[in-house]
């Protein structure tokens, strides 16, 4: 896998991982937030261009929870410093999703 793949995919796991610090379990939690959250957090974390381009074409699959979620989260435009506040995502996730 070339190193900015992996880059994209280890931030997506491991937001994946403060997730499941944060709301314990992701029983109550809506897919499209989950993988959104992921796919928007390792989307804003890559500065390689190309990979912004393989993102945003996954992203525009509006049949897949990864799009639609990222697409949400991309209109949101949320503060960076609020994408891992654990009360304040619970919220963006009650109300939003
Ligand atoms: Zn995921």
């Amino acid at each position: 896998m070339p190193q900015f793949k992996t880059r994209n995919v280890i931030v997506h796991e491991l937001t994946h991982f403060w997730q499941q610090l944060s709301f314990q379990s992701f029983e109550n939690m809506k897919i499209e937030f989950i993988e959104g959250h992921a796919e928007y957090i390792a989307w804003l974390h890559d500065k390689d261009e190309q990979l912004k381009a393989v993102v945003q074409r996954k992203s525009e699959d509006k049949s897949h929870p990864y799009g639609t979620g990222f697409q949400k989260f991309k209109q949101l435009q949320i503060p960076f410093s609020k994408l891992f506040n654990k009360s304040y995502m619970q919220k963006v996730h009650n109300k939003y999703f």
